[in-house]
């Protein structure tokens, strides 16, 4: 079937198409195609092409692939999906446009762009974002079948730790007492809920146990999961000796708090201590503070120590999980 399209000299092929889209005049259901030299770029209508251009009617191939935005920058932008928002991490505020631009334009599916606008910072550990495409940063996240819905402008979230939380995930069994030290909107708390566990889940920040009180509903949960706003410090007293595991994702700091794992502890029970280190000895530190929080009242085994990923340059984001057996 003819369509309109522009055609163009080859070197000219790229400027052409961009303004094309600006001006939104590209079909996107058929390809460009290039013969002897020109490009054809087929238009939506032609009486809306500036007359500077060449249209011609050419039966370009129906387009069979998604356009990505890799498609129409040329290079491999890189990019996070969580829900339906993209988020970018670039320096520079003009190629992260150009970025946002070629993902509205392309068939990515994506409500939202954000760039990062500044690093996680102070204790609710949020960052900064610059806003360049919609005018939402709420959506919902799909993870191996849980479903958080979520602002990644009022609370912690990095669809990153994915693998990371499943792998956790996947060791806890029916009727274990869970205790999520930092539990954000809910990822390790609300899975930990519906493998059976009977969960306990704090974070300071209110709306991030906001979001996580709603995951429960969410995820059909709320029956097996008490939240608890506040600093984990100062739970209550009922809670003492009560875990059979310990969930302590507050990587730079969780070592501070060994001492509230420590009374939270049951007889036996799993510490999964997150924490940030240099690639030259990434489990000591750790391994270290919790000897020191635990070895008077606990036999303290390592069961594994779990490289999770790069931080930063020579600095490793990385787990031990341990096991604390009460002494006699
Ligand atoms: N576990 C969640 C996840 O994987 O998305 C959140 C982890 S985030 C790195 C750490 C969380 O700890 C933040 O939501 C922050 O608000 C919370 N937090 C910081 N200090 C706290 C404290 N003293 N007591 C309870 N929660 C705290």
């Amino acid at each position: 079937m003819n369509v309109p399209c522009v055609r163009v000299p080859r070197e000219s092929g790229e400027a052409t198409r961009q303004r094309l889209a600006a001006d939104g005049l590209l079909d996107h259901d058929h390809q460009i195609s290039v013969v002897e030299g020109y490009l054809y770029i087929p238009v939506v209508s032609a009486a809306d092409v500036p007359d500077a251009f060449d249209v011609v009617e050419y039966e370009p191939p129906a387009r069979e692939t998604q356009t990505t935005p890799t498609d129409i920058l040329g290079s491999e932008p890189s990019y996070e999906r969580l829900g339906d928002i993209v988020i970018l991490d670039e320096d520079d505020p003009e190629r992260a446009r150009e970025i946002a631009a070629a993902i509205v334009e392309s068939d990515l599916k994506a409500e939202t762009v954000v760039n990062r606008a500044s690093k996680i910072k102070g204790e609710l550990r949020i960052r900064d974002w610059d806003l360049l495409v919609g005018d939402s940063t709420e959506t919902v996240h799909r993870e191996y079948g849980t479903e958080l819905r979520l602002d990644i402008d009022s609370v912690y979230f990095s669809p990153r730790l994915a693998t990371e939380r499943h792998r956790v995930v996947e060791q806890i069994r029916e009727d274990e007492h869970v205790f999520d030290m930092f539990a954000g909107v809910g990822p390790f708390a609300i899975p930990a809920a519906k493998a059976g566990a009977e969960v306990v889940a704090c974070d300071l920040n209110e709306v991030a146990i906001e979001y996580l009180r709603e995951n429960a509903v969410r995820n059909d949960v709320a029956d097996r999961i008490t939240a608890i706003q506040g600093d984990v410090r100062e739970v209550g007293t009922e809670y003492d000796g009560w875990a059979d595991r310990l969930i302590m994702n507050l990587p730079h700091s969780a070592s501070d708090f060994l001492d509230t794992a420590v009374r939270l502890a049951g007889d036996e029970c799993i510490v999964h201590l997150y924490d940030i280190q240099h690639e030259d000895d990434p489990f000591g530190p750790g391994l270290a503070a919790v000897r020191d929080a635990a070895e008077d009242e606990y036999e303290i085994e390592v069961l594994e120590e779990k490289i999770v990923r790069s931080y930063a340059p020579h600095e490793y984001n990385v787990c031990l999980d341990v096991r604390l057996t009460k002494r006699p």
